[in-house]
């Protein structure tokens, strides 16, 4: 009497890529049992196997693997016939890594690491930006009385617009050209000339 070939050997695993299940089967049987089992995925080891041949290697795997490691309840009967010949592959896909692998930390995990270091570059860059408004004052003076202590000196009016405008710009080249453009509507004053406008004293620029 022919037998019939139309058994499979199939193993499933895990989302971490961990063999979870042996198991024998005819058709659909596979996508069944992986939701039975709860796995991540499956793939059929050998196919067009009778029954016979099926069971053999199924109890082959399960010995391979070893049922404590395993969902599977029954071990069968263990014979060593065909594991050595196939070994069966590790299977990893994009989202289900081989084993051995260990995934990357999440980017989050990376960011709360990493948090006060990136908040100091932040604010480095911010005080790169305030140097060189600073530098551009260094040899300003003022408009009013001549005085050119740097730390003095402000954009009259909308000092406080311009500084932080200057913070959120970048220090690249075109980007400074529009802080820049917007320094040309002020005139630069020491505080004390600022005081006496705001107070509506009348000033004459120095010759
Ligand atoms: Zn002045």
């Amino acid at each position: 009497m022919a037998r019939i070939a139309g058994h499979y050997v199939y193993y499933l695993w895990d989302k971490n890529g961990v063999i979870i299940y042996v198991g024998k089967g005819q058709k659909q049987r596979m996508w069944g049992s992986a939701k039975e089992q709860g796995a991540f995925g499956g793939v059929i080891y050998k196919r067009n196997l009778d029954e016979q041949t099926a069971l053999s290697m199924e109890a082959t795997l399960i010995d391979h693997y070893g049922i404590d490691t395993l969902q599977n309840i029954k071990p069968n009967g263990a014979s060593k016939m065909f594991i050595d010949k196939c070994p069966p592959k590790q299977h990893g896909t994009r989202k289900n890594k081989p084993l051995g692998i260990v995934p990357k930390p999440l980017r989050k995990d990376h960011y709360e690491k990493y948090k006060e270091v990136l908040k100091q570059g932040v604010a480095k860059a911010r005080r790169k930006r305030e140097i060189w408004l600073n530098e551009y004052l260094a040899d300003k003076h003022c408009h009013y009385c001549g005085e050119s202590e740097t730390c003095s000196l402000v954009f009259y009016p909308n000092d406080q617009e311009i500084r932080k405008f200057s913070k959120e710009t970048g220090l690249r080249k075109e980007l400074r050209l529009r802080v820049l453009e917007k320094i040309r509507e002020t005139k630069i004053v020491c505080m004390n000339c600022e005081a006496k406008k705001i107070n509506d004293i009348e000033l004459s620029p120095i010759l």
